[in-house]
């Protein structure tokens, strides 16, 4: 790093703009370049700090520019699985840049997508038989629905133009990701361009009966609807809500018995969050397609997979070239990412992981017990489901993602060289899978210490 930086300055020099014009990358520090060029996503450039400066990070740990260490306990925005930097995805990513880096793939193919598509069919119920890829979670869910509406349109049923969505849902980030996911400050600017969905409560505990019966009464108008769209078990953004799979299962049987496509949105659930292969092994009603993101490729790089079944890909099947499915990215398929992917299975797979997935519940669920018993006063909710665990926090005020708590919550975790990121007031632990239980029993300290203070 450090002749890297020295040969940058030997480059500058030679440029022809006058030299107090160039920012120094000695005396200023990252924190401070970034401030004066970079927007950053989700943040409110007039009052948030200067962020954080990472310049390295192995296993759990992120390092900052000081030399401070964070422990990475949210997974990098849920994308980590097996810690960061590892040597044998960066082995596998470094041999395949060096045969093939990227390629069109249009009308051109290569073994790392032919082999993570065989592989990923493996894993998903047989029902899934192609895959279809893209560069993100948004982009993956985008292709779903193109897929679902565009079903329906090459076999002429033109009237299928709506789509059940669960209420406090997130889908990502484009407008067709938008308009599936909840209504709230985020798309407020965007609600009039968001095309319109129903929304279905959520079947949370004890709700489920009055939630299948609005699902039935729905269903007089299911020649209008081409998809159910849903989180499996686990609501992420919405505050890690969860529920359970036997009213999950209820609902896409009822879904499918009315000719409606199902599509689960695993992009947070899959690899084993949920302590299975996908959060929806716990049904045996199967969806009709799925997407995958974040933790596809070990949280190394960007990729994104919608599957579907067989009768799907069959309806874009035609000598007439407009029943084509016309999406497209220009990395659809990087040969990088498939690589990471491919890799980030073989360690997925491993007995050491499984049985640190394993480790991670066993851990989780003493705590919960535990500060369940002890902190009862300052928590309104335990959930915990395979290797994530969220606590929602009492609060008087609001308890809105603007809400004070997560602000606090926040600041006060990474005083302790832990980077979390509430939800509002629930908090919430997400980590890679390579965590050590000497650095799960640390944070259950310090999550013990910022409730018996609040
Ligand atoms: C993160 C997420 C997305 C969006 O994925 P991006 O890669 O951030 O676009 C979609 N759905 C769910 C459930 C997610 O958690």
């Amino acid at each position: 790093m450090q002749n890297i930086s020295e040969k940058h300055f030997v480059i500058d020099e030679h440029l022809e703009y006058p030299v107090e014009n160039i920012q120094n990358p000695v005396i200023s520090s990252l924190s401070e370049r970034d401030a004066k060029v970079l927007w950053h996503p989700f943040t409110q450039h007039q009052t948030a700090p200067f962020s954080i400066p990472i310049v390295r990070a192995e296993g759990v740990y992120l390092f900052d520019e000081n030399g401070k260490r964070y422990i990475d306990a949210i997974a990098s925005w849920w994308v980590n699985l097996h810690g960061h930097s590892h040597p044998y995805i960066a082995q596998k990513v470094a041999e395949q840049f060096l045969k093939l880096e990227q390629v069109i793939f249009a009308g051109f193919t290569h073994e790392p997508a032919v082999h993570l598509a065989e592989r990923l069919l493996e894993l998903l119920p047989k029902n899934q038989q192609r895959i279809f890829y893209s560069d993100n979670g948004s982009t993956s869910v985008e292709v779903a629905m193109k897929m679902a509406f565009q079903y329906f349109h090459n076999q002429g049923i033109t009237k299928k133009t709506k789509i059940i969505a669960l209420e406090n849902g997130y889908h990502g980030d484009t407008f067709g990701t938008m308009a599936v996911g909840a209504k709230s400050a985020f798309t407020a600017p965007f609600d009039p361009f968001l095309f319109e969905v129903i929304y279905l409560p959520i079947p949370l505990k004890g709700q489920e009966t009055a939630v299948l019966e609005t699902m039935n009464a729905l269903m007089s108008q299911s020649d209008e609807i081409a998809a159910f769209i849903f989180e499996p078990l686990i609501q992420g953004a919405g505050g890690m809500v969860m529920y359970e799979p036997e009213i999950l299962e209820k609902l896409l049987t009822i879904a499918k018995e009315n000719g409606i496509l199902t599509i689960a949105d695993e992009i947070m659930t899959g690899f084993y969050r949920t302590g299975k292969m996908f959060a929806t092994d716990y049904l045996t009603v199967k969806p009709d397609i799925f997407c995958l993101s974040k933790g596809l490729t070990g949280g190394a790089m960007a990729l994104g997979v919608t599957s579907c079944t067989q009768a799907i890909y069959e309806a874009f099947l035609s000598d007439d070239r407009r029943k084509t499915l016309f999406h497209s990215h220009s990395f659809t398929a990087n040969p990088l990412a498939c690589t990471a992917g491919l890799a980030s299975l073989d360690l997925l797979l491993s007995d050491e992981t499984q049985a640190q997935i394993q480790q991670i519940n066993t851990l989780h669920k003493g705590f919960s017990q535990k500060i369940a018993k002890s902190l009862q006063h300052k928590i309104a909710d335990i959930r915990l489901k395979g290797t994530i665990l969220a606590i929602e926090i009492k609060v008087s005020e609001g308890t809105s993602y603007f809400s004070n708590m997560r602000d606090i919550a926040y600041n006060f975790f990474l005083e302790k060289g832990i980077l979390m990121r509430p939800l509002g007031n629930v908090i919430y632990l997400l980590t890679p899978y390579c965590i050590s239980e000497e650095d799960l029993s640390y944070i259950y300290a310090c999550i013990e210490e910022f409730l018996e203070e609040i």
